[in-house]
């Protein structure tokens, strides 16, 4: 493990796209301190596939198609301030990704090989093969490895801030030791909130630390209960690790047959398998309810298997790995938990109401994707916004006072850890009661079992390990959910 100093300028909490992305585009005279809680490599942002979408040199296409694109899928709710700046800062940030060694996948003429997602009505998606956040990370990692002023510290895990005159104390648990750092400027760049359901596409680490922190903090969670579910994920009945088939199938010509193996999604929408997200989520629990059954299935095998293979290798692999060759056969697909809207609240410059607070990323509301996101708009919107919060902290950095002052943490004596099953009652209470389409009637009920929860976990007489930390946000994101269901 690194060691750390007492002090930093900046600490950012999150090595996924967005805090690698913001220490890049700190100024080098400022020490940035960058969390990981567990390796760098496991987050979201590497397991993003489809890719990114962005207007850059791209005949055909304009930023206002984009952003009409976005607004359609965000049902006209979207914050037209922020998305305006998304799509038109989207190629400033796609080729300072290229400048970075980013290899997006070219096709024969040499031109970026752009692909089609649902809800697109341009092939404007840069992708590096069907892996294209592990390639993002990769680049940005490596390059945020030649920055002198930035610490990376993995297995590093923040689990309470203070805010104190001259900005934050951040509490950090490291090989099971509490200890603290005093910093200038914290940027939450923490992720999203898979973990909290039971079927998710989410890595392990998508607990909603940062957001739970921030509501500590005093910062304002806006649509925490704006989550998306993704249509198609590999519908492994036996683990809670939901394998994402990419939309991008579906772009390449993939169809949606329900349990008689027909297809269904005229009966749900004119955009047939190309649209939104939510609404093929919606048509595959309604198809569910005609039909009575759950078994649903994605079917590329009429396009040509050598084009498949080489656009999809990672999913073909490990679908095959579970027993289906995606160029011969349907293999099955439910929906899962896959991304939030919602989050810490922030301006066009990713600033909490918090003074020195910032937030980017999957954990930060910029209003960029009202009620639903279009595909591969967030690592978009993870670049666009960690990159201007980054910009502002460097204007405002020139005003602050060099001074760093201690806050100081409630002590922890409990050695008592937090009794079993908590987080897997609240992953099931969300599971069952805040899916696809909300379990309405029996909501209060879900929510009143939260708050006992989360009763339960702050009176603090467990020891603060990882597991407590991350059932107190997990409660807490729980009970925000269902709060604004209310
Ligand atoms: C399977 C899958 C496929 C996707 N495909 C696409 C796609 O094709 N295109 C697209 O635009 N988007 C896609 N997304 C969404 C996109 O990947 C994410 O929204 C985005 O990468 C989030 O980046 P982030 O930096 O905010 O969070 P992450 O990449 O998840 O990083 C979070 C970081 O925070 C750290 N962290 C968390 N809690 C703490 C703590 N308490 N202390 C210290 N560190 C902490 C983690 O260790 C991690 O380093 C996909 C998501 C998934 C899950």
């Amino acid at each position: 493990m690194v060691n750390l100093e007492q002090n930093y300028n900046v600490v950012i909490a999150g090595a996924g796209a967005a805090g690698c992305y913001a220490a890049l585009h700190l100024p080098p005279h400022l020490r940035v301190l960058l969390l990981a809680k567990r390796e760098a490599t496991l987050c979201n942002s590497a397991l993003a596939q489809g890719g990114i979408a962005g207007v850059w040199n791209s005949p055909g296409d304009n930023i206002e198609l984009h952003a009409n694109d976005t607004r359609i899928a965000g049902a006209f709710t979207n914050n037209p301030k922020t998305l305006q700046i998304l799509v038109s800062e989207a190629a400033q940030d796609i080729e300072q990704l290229v400048e970075y060694g980013v290899e997006f996948d070219k096709n024969a003429d040499g031109d970026y090989d752009r692909t089609l997602e649902g809800g697109h009505c341009r092939r404007r998606i840069f992708h590096y093969r069907d892996s294209t956040g592990a390639e993002i990370l990769r680049a940005l990692l490596a390059q945020v490895g030649t920055l002198p002023n930035v610490t990376i510290s993995e297995f590093t895990v923040m689990s309470r801030a203070v805010k104190t005159e001259t900005g934050f104390s951040v509490e950090l648990l490291r090989d099971g030791e509490l200890s603290s750092v005093d910093c200038h400027f914290l940027i939450l760049a923490t992720g999203g909130i898979g973990r909290v359901y039971e079927y998710t596409t989410n890595s392990a680490i998508a607990t909603g630390d940062g957001i739970r922190i921030a509501y500590e903090l005093g910062a304002r969670i806006k649509n925490l209960s704006l989550i998306q579910f993704h249509p198609t994920a590999f519908n492994n009945k036996h683990t809670r690790e939901c394998f994402l088939i990419s939309e991008a199938v579906r772009g390449e010509g993939a169809y949606l047959r329900n349990c008689n193996m027909e297809r269904f999604m005229h009966r749900y929408d004119d955009r047939l398998e190309l649209a939104p997200r939510d609404v093929v989520s919606h048509a595959i629990i309604l198809e569910s309810q005609r039909t009575g059954s759950k078994d649903f299935w994605l079917d590329i095998s009429h396009e040509d298997p050598e084009v498949v293979k080489a656009r999809f290798p990672k999913i073909y692999n490990k679908l095959l790995e579970q027993g289906y060759d995606l160029t011969k056969e349907p293999v099955p697909i439910y929906p899962c938990q896959h991304y939030l809207m919602g989050g810490i609240d922030v301006n066009a410059f990713a600033q909490t109401r918090v003074d020195r607070l910032y937030a980017c990323g999957e954990c930060a509301h910029t209003g960029v994707h009202g009620n639903n996101r279009l595909a591969s708009n967030s690592l978009l919107e993870a670049l666009v916004f960690s990159r201007r919060a980054a910009e502002e902290i460097a204007r405002e950095a020139d005003a602050i006072t060099p001074r760093f002052e201690h806050g100081e943490f409630k002590p922890v004596t409990a050695t008592e850890p937090i009794p079993h099953g908590i987080r897997t009652e609240l992953r099931k209470i969300l599971q069952e009661n805040y899916f696809v389409i909300p379990n309405t009637e029996h909501m209060r009920e879900a929510y009143d079992r939260v708050t006992e929860l989360i009763q339960l976990i702050a009176c603090e007489d467990w020891k603060m390990d990882l597991d407590y930390l991350e059932a107190k946000s997990q409660a807490t994101c729980a009970y925000l959910i269902l709060e604004e269901q209310l």
